[in-house]
């Protein structure tokens, strides 16, 4: 793979734009393809051979969930357990390939099409696994937890409470806080993904002219990892590692929704709106100002891993047909603005 950019670790904030293949609706309905990725390899793709973006990364058909890992998942994870915060989005319309790359539906089954959440699970217990073990003198203790949120209407779920309650968000002491939220503490990779399952199993129900029922709320698999470094010194790292599968991007208006549907939008898009002028204040180096966290949940919940010591991840998802440019150019030009 031919990212100019891989190298670009130390940016708190990276974009990755990446063109899922044409699904069999679109080449049924005799789609062409509109988004070309640049031929000399740069991470830049040209929609309808006239305008042209530039991110961090750029994947197209070509390119598996495991390039996307190695390329732009698993230089933070190193991050991650040196006590970074790291956040990782999948922003896009319905439909565009958010849950397939971030594995938010993991199957069970680690093959070639397991997403981002799955092998991260795996990669962290694997590191956590040689560093509590090795033979130095400073050895590690790790505690792993991890909670699962759907945001949905500007409301909280907590998938892993057996009846779906609700949870607010706080800050108490610069830490963003849910009071309630069912934290799992966990042993194994195994654990965590099956907790995953059926957390995922859990999400809201409804349906729209667009798509299924995920695509109206964001859902946040959080994973907390605390460190002990038992040298004499006692010190303890909290480390977060949020992944995101956001609500679909699309215009309200697309869906045909009226009433309820209607106001889904509006907030899902609050959302989304918030987000997109948190990172773009981050991207601008204005990390020291002011950022407008409170204007949403999904930026108030994800405060204290976006910006400050943390590390965040956009990964924009497009589709590559003609039929969906107005949508593809949205996604384009708000991923463009995060960097
Ligand atoms: P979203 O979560 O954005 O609504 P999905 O992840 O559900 O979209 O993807 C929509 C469809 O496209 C699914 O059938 C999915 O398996 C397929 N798909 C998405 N991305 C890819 C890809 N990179 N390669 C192959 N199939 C993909
Ligand atoms: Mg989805």
């Amino acid at each position: 793979n031919t990212n100019a950019n891989s190298d670009g670790e130390a940016d708190t904030v990276s974009v990755a734009l990446r063109v899922r293949p044409l699904v069999r609706s679109e080449i049924e309905r005799g789609c062409q393809i509109a988004v070309q990725r640049a031929g000399d390899g740069s991470p830049q793709v040209t929609v309808n051979r006239a305008e042209t973006f530039t991110y961090n990364y750029v994947f197209d058909t070509a390119d598996s969930q495991q390039d996307i890992y190695d390329d732009c998942v698993h230089p933070k994870l190193k991050k991650l357990l040196s006590g970074y915060n790291v956040t990782i989005l999948a922003y896009g319309q319905t439909g565009s390939g958010k849950t397939y790359t971030m594995g938010t539906s993991f199957n069970g089954i680690m093959d070639e099409n397991a997403g981002v959440i799955p092998r991260a699970i795996h990669e962290i217990f694997k590191e956590i696994d040689a560093m509590s073990s090795s033979d130095t003198t400073s050895k590690s203790k790790f505690v792993v937890t991890c909670s699962f949120v759907e945001l949905y209407q500007e409301q909280l779920i907590d998938l892993f409470s057996p009846n779906r309650s609700t949870v607010d968000v706080r800050e108490v002491k610069s830490r963003i806080v849910m009071p309630g939220l069912t934290e799992l503490q966990v042993q194994s990779a195994k654990e965590v993904t099956d907790y995953l399952m059926k957390g995922s199993a859990g999400r809201a129900v409804g349906s729209t002219a667009m798509n299924e029922s995920s695509s109206r709320s964001h859902a946040i698999f959080t994973i907390t990892v605390v460190a002990s470094q038992t040298d004499g010194r006692d010190s303890v790292t909290t480390s977060k590692f949020n992944l995101v599968d956001l609500a679909g991007s699309e215009r309200a208006s697309k869906t045909l929704a009226s009433g309820d549907r209607f106001k889904e939008g509006v907030n899902i898009n609050k959302g989304l709106l918030a987000l997109g002028n948190v990172i773009n204040s981050l991207g601008s180096g204005q990390a020291s100002g002011f950022i407008a966290y409170r204007q949403s949940k999904l930026t108030r919940l994800l405060q204290d891993s976006l910006g400050g010591n943390s590390i965040t991840l956009m990964i924009a998802c497009v589709s590559p047909a003609d039929y969906n440019v107005a949508e593809t150019l949205s996604t384009l030009r708000y991923a463009d603005r995060a960097l």
